[in-house]
Formats: C-alpha cells, sequence, structure tokens
C-alpha cells in the first residue's frame, strides 16, 4: 500500500486536505481556490480526474468555497450530511452549486465505501449548520480528521482512539486569544463549547486520550491572529512528554501551515519506517 496524504491548505482562510492511493484520492473540504487545488495538485503529480469524492465537514466558508466549482467541472460526488448539503445550497460564498446528481448523503456512524478507502463521518461539536469529522480505514490505517471542534466528547474519543494518523484541530493560544485585537463576543465564540479547540485543550486531550498506536498527529486550523505554530508545537509536545511519550521518538508532530500546502506524506512506502517517509521540516510561519 502507498497512501498519499497532503495538506494544501489548513486555516480559516481556507481548508483542503488531500488522501489517495496511486491512481485515486479523495478531498476533505475544499475551502480553497479551484485553481489553487488543481495547481497544487498537479504539482505533486495528482490530476483533478482521479478525485473520486469530496467529503465535507461542514458549510461554513473556508471548507466549502470551490466545493460547487469543483464538483460541476469535474464531475465529482459531494459527500455531506443533508444539513451541511441544505447549508451550502444557502452558501454565499459558493458562487456554483453542488447539483443533485452529484449529491450523496451521508449519516454519521454509517461507512460510505470509495474503492479501498471506508469512510466513516462522525458528530463533532462546532457552530456550522452540522459538523462531521472522518474517520478513514484504508486496509489496516485509520486516518482520523478533527477540525473546527469546540469541544471533545466521547464520540470524538472512540474514532481517536482507531488512530493511527491523526489531523487535530489545534485553533488557539488562550492567552494570544484573551491579549488578541478580537472583541469579547468573538473571543466567547471561539473559546466556547461550539467554537474551536485551543492549543492546550488539544495538549490535555492528546494527554489523557493517547492512541497507542498513532505514528503522526498533524495539528490542523491554526488561528493566524491567535496562535503560532510553535506555540501549538510545544504545548502538544509538552503535554505528550508529560505522559511519557516524545515527539520523533514515539510519534512525529506537526503544526500544519494555514497558507501553504504541504509535500506529500507518503504513509506505507517504507514498512521498516514506523512513520512512512517524511522530510519536511515542523515549524511554518
Ligand atoms: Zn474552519
Ligand atoms: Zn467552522
Amino acid at each position: 500500500m502507498n497512501l498519499k496524504f497532503i495538506s494544501l491548505a489548513s486555516g480559516s482562510s481556507g481548508n483542503c486536505f488531500y488522501l489517495g492511493m496511486s491512481s485515486y484520492g479523495i478531498l476533505i473540504d475544499s475551502g480553497i481556490g479551484i485553481r489553487m487545488v488543481r495547481k497544487i495538485l498537479r504539482e505533486r503529480g495528482i490530476a483533478i480526474e482521479s478525485i473520486m469524492g469530496i467529503f465535507v465537514t461542514h458549510d461554513h466558508a473556508d471548507h466549502v468555497r470551490s466545493v460547487g466549482n469543483l464538483s460541476e467541472q469535474f464531475n465529482i460526488p459531494v459527500y455531506a450530511t443533508e444539513m451541511v448539503h441544505r447549508g451550502m445550497q444557502k452558501c454565499y460564498c459558493m458562487t456554483k452549486k453542488v447539483s443533485p446528481a452529484n449529491r450523496r448523503i451521508i449519516q454519521k456512524g454509517e461507512s460510505v465505501s470509495i474503492k479501498d478507502f471506508s469512510v466513516t463521518p462522525f458528530e463533532i461539536p462546532h457552530d456550522g449548520t452540522d459538523n462531521v469529522g472522518y474517520s478513514i480505514q484504508c486496509g489496516d490505517v485509520n486516518f482520523c480528521f478533527i477540525t473546527d471542534i469546540g469541544h471533545i466528547t466521547p464520540t470524538v474519543c472512540e474514532y481517536v482512539s482507531l488512530s493511527h494518523y491523526l489531523i487535530l484541530e489545534a485553533n488557539y493560544d488562550e492567552r494570544m486569544l484573551a491579549e488578541g485585537p478580537y472583541p469579547p463576543h468573538l473571543q466567547a465564540r471561539i473559546s466556547g463549547a461550539c467554537g474551536h479547540l485551543s492549543n492546550r485543550e488539544a495538549g490535555e486531550f492528546l494527554a489523557t486520550h493517547y492512541p497507542p498506536q498513532v505514528r503522526q498527529i498533524w495539528l490542523c486550523h491554526l488561528s493566524k491572529e491567535n496562535n503560532k505554530p510553535h506555540l501549538a508545537y510545544h504545548a502538544v509536545s509538552a503535554a505528550l512528554e508529560s505522559i511519557g511519550k516524545k515527539v520523533d521518538r514515539d510519534v512525529r508532530l506537526m503544526a500544519l501551515p494555514r497558507t501553504s500546502p504541504t509535500q506529500i506524506f507518503e504513509i506505507g512506502k517504507d514498512e521498516n519506517s514506523l512513520y512512512g517517509s517524511y522530510v519536511q521540516g515542523r515549524l511554518f510561519d
């Protein structure tokens, strides 16, 4: 198996992840421009025509901006819950809507199969119309995508416990948010139970629910105004160390860049390596 993962963008300016095999793949969200999605994939040798589906986490603009465009132009099915589909129909930021022929309704807790992928959406507390995370099984490897999450729930713990590769939100540094430029109502929204996860909360969650088989953790959706990659990275690595887990020895950790794409992470290419091939540095602006 040669599984590939790319973060095309991650943060409030746009989110898009790619997970693929040698000849096909899927996208999780598409909140950046269609031309950018094509360019990033093309530069990494991936044809847009090989995308078999777009899985949407929720209907906020930074996750859906180009979903309709991509779907219509390349005839790609869009997988989302019924409420998220409805939300996307109303979303002002989507200049093109998903046509009925390409709408696929998914249900939380029910898996959808696309070739080698089995994709299970699960409930995430956030203030979109409806929100899901994704647990994606491919052979014996499990990827778990969790972004835009106000707080951790038992369901989230359950899916995280299965993961070998975890994409988890670390949105803000609590001090930066409190002392930053955001007005009180926005600070309350972000730190509220249906807002976003802080660096401390991400770290504490991982320290109390560390999946023993996890190989790599990517921290996603870092705030531009209220976070820095090194703060997110250090908050989580310190929390892991508090339970005796050392980054780079027991697990890889990386704060994903907000606006620049990563290289391809190739999973399972080198069977002797616990982590797959990994060449890029871990810190970004
Ligand atoms: Zn978002
Ligand atoms: Zn959101």
